[in-house]
């Protein structure tokens, strides 16, 4: 820890969704790597559990506020975290999502622009909808249906892109935009109802685990330690290097293959059942991550197999 003298130079970084999954591991690093930190969540989707071992550390702050609404403080390094990422979740108040990604970004590059901060952005791999291009490449420009039930989400974020790109054009904001690929770890929300901890949950209490559609559709897992390096790396890039840039593991599985493994790996006696596809899933997903590796030097480093390990400890605990 660094000693009090210190503490008036520590960098000051805003994470805007530090009590979620992704939000609680980045608070962690940062507060690790000498940052003082501000976590900045309305508990939509956030667990106060996330983020309780940190609340005595005097280089972290906790603040209840909603993105959607301006915020004035002074800061060094915003991560813009904040929006609900499972499709039960964004779909829940879709209208407030789209808010929250937009005028949240105006929000955060707002505050960017008035204190010369540099910001980060949580962009995601849905940007590409469901792709005609496999895998996907920075270049690609996506293929969203802008009236589905997705579209809140996906069409917000591709929206705070734009966003991103004319701050920085226009008012010369440092930006950095990173597409996030599907990302897993402890501190999901159990409930989450993302496909991995839906699987793991339900293995775990021998309840039948539910495939939607044939379970052919495809998705590329990234374990989240892996994906909070790049997220670091990124951030300390060089100022020209603003993104977009794929962030994720190319290591491409079916969902039958994904249940399969879960129900190897937690020795469970649950039996697979079909239910039937959400509408939009993109069937297939994968990134390539040429453009990180060659401008962050980055490669996940952990196996979906051990990833899914140190996932399964964590809910196990959980449910005790
Ligand atoms: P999460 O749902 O666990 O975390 C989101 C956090 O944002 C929660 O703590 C929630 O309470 C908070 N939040 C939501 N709306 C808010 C608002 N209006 N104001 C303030 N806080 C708000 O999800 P996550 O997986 O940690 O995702 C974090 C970010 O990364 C999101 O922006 C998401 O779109 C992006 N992302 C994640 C993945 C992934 O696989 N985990 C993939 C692509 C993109
Ligand atoms: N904003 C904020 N914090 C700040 C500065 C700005 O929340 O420290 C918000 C502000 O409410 C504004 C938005 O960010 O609506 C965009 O700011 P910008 O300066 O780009 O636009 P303007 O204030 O000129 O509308
Ligand atoms: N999925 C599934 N069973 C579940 C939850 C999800 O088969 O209990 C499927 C879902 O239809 C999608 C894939 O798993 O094809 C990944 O879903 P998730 O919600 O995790 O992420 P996203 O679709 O946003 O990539």
């Amino acid at each position: 820890m660094p000693n009090r003298d210190d503490y008036y130079v520590l960098p000051r970084a805003l994470v805007t969704g530090g009590a979620g999954f992704l939000g609680s591991h980045l608070c962690n690093r940062l507060i690790k790597d000498k940052n003082d930190v501000i976590c900045l969540d309305n508990f939509f989707t956030g667990q106060k559990r996330n983020i309780a071992h940190l609340i005595d550390n005097p280089y972290f702050e906790l603040v209840r506020h909603d993105v959607t609404f301006p915020y004035y403080i002074e800061v060094d390094k915003i991560f813009n975290l904040a929006c609900p990422a499972s499709p039960p979740h964004y779909q829940y108040d879709p209208v407030q999502t789209t808010k929250t990604s937009v005028h949240g970004a105006i929000n955060m590059l707002g505050l960017a622009k008035r204190t010369r901060a540099r910001i980060l952005q949580a962009s995601t791999s849905e940007v590409y909808g469901d792709p005609a291009v496999h895998p996907q490449v920075e270049s690609y420009w996506g293929n969203v249906n802008p009236i589905g039930l997705r579209s809140c989400y996906d069409e917000g974020k591709r929206c705070a892109e734009t966003l991103f790109f004319d701050y920085y054009r226009q008012h010369k904001v440092e930006i950095k935009v990173i597409r996030i690929f599907n990302t897993y770890g402890p501190n999901m929300h159990p409930n989450d109802g993302r496909v991995v901890s839906n699987f793991i949950m339900q293995a775990l209490q021998n309840e039948d685990i539910s495939i939607y559609g044939d379970g052919q559709q495809t998705r590329s897992f990234c374990y989240v330690d892996d994906l909070i390096d790049a997220m670091v790396l990124m951030m300390n890039s060089p100022t020209d290097f603003t993104g977009p840039v794929n962030i994720g593991n190319p290591g491409e599985f079916t969902m039958l293959e994904l249940a399969e493994k879960i129900i190897l790996l937690t020795g469970s006696s649950s039996k697979i059942i079909y239910k039937p596809l959400p509408s939009d899933d993109p069937k297939q997903r994968k990134p390539d991550i040429t453009l990180a590796d060659q401008k962050l030097h980055w490669k996940p480093k952990v196996s979906l197999e051990d990833g899914l390990k140190e996932t399964i400890a964590y809910f196990k605990k959980l449910i005790g």
